[in-house]
């Protein structure tokens, strides 16, 4: 069994590892966990967001926002599909993208329902939660590092902070709780969250100066 630094060094990993998966590691699967395939090629960083990929890829298209869509059912010849306001739309085919916890919700209905063996892999699949609790601070007063990492006894205790300012130029750390952790912090206040994560940053920075901005994810809770 590993002590001191060493074991607080393997929690960190966890903790990342929990972050990648967004879940917790006991409920991470031992034989399927390793099971993607990653793209060759460094990583990227969007600087500018998504937005201008978005807007590209919209070009010429109908894109109907704030359509919440409540019902799909399958005809002879097509689909009709509902949306919360009671409009609809008919269609040859519809693509369902929508992500598997809005599934596990059954916030849309299906007709006819969907397949048992689909219904079961719904089911059974487990959705994780990952946040980001944004920091904009007045000026930058740690290291140019891609982030910044807390270890402690337990991956729960961890932190990991994503500097913006290395990529962006922006005075912006993104504190990144997943799993456990995540759904925790959700039950506080936005302001008590961001508190929480610049208590994380003081561990490792003591004289860090408060964050003059945040803006708080809440992916649990919002569907
Ligand atoms: C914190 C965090 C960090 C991440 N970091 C990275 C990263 O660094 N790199 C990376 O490659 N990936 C990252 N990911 C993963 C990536 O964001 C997702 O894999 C990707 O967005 C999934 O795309 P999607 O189109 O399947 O689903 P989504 O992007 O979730 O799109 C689903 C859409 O369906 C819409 N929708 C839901 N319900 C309904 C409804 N009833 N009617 C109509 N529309 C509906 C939603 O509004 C949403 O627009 C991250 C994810 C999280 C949460």
């Amino acid at each position: 069994r590993l002590e001191g630094l060493a074991h607080k060094v393997l929690q960190w990993y966890l903790c990342r590892m929990e972050g990648w998966f967004a879940a917790d590691s006991d409920t991470i699967s031992l034989k399927c966990w390793d099971q993607e395939e990653l793209l060759p090629g460094g990583h990227g960083l969007m600087v500018r967001g998504y937005l201008p990929v978005i807007h590209t890829l919209a070009k010429g298209l109908d894109i109907r926002l704030g359509h919440r869509v409540s019902k799909i059912e399958r005809r002879y010849n097509g689909v009709k599909v509902t949306v919360e306001n009671g409009e609809t739309f008919i269609a040859d085919a519809a693509v369902v993208a929508v992500p598997l916890g809005v599934l596990k919700a059954k916030s849309i209905k299906f007709e006819p329902k969907l397949p048992d063996w689909k219904e079961a892999a719904i089911a059974d699949l487990g959705v994780g939660i990952e946040n980001k609790i944004i920091l904009h601070f007045e000026n930058v007063f740690w290291p140019n590092v891609e982030f910044l990492g807390v270890v402690a006894e337990t991956s729960y205790g961890c932190s990991y902070f994503l500097n913006l300012h290395k990529a962006a130029g922006h005075p912006v750390l993104v504190y990144m709780p997943a799993g456990r952790l995540a759904k925790d912090i959700e039950k506080m206040s936005d302001e008590a969250a961001a508190n929480f994560a610049f208590m994380q940053l003081k561990k490792i920075l003591p004289d860090a100066s408060s964050p003059i901005q945040y803006l708080v994810s809440r992916w649990g809770t919002d569907v």
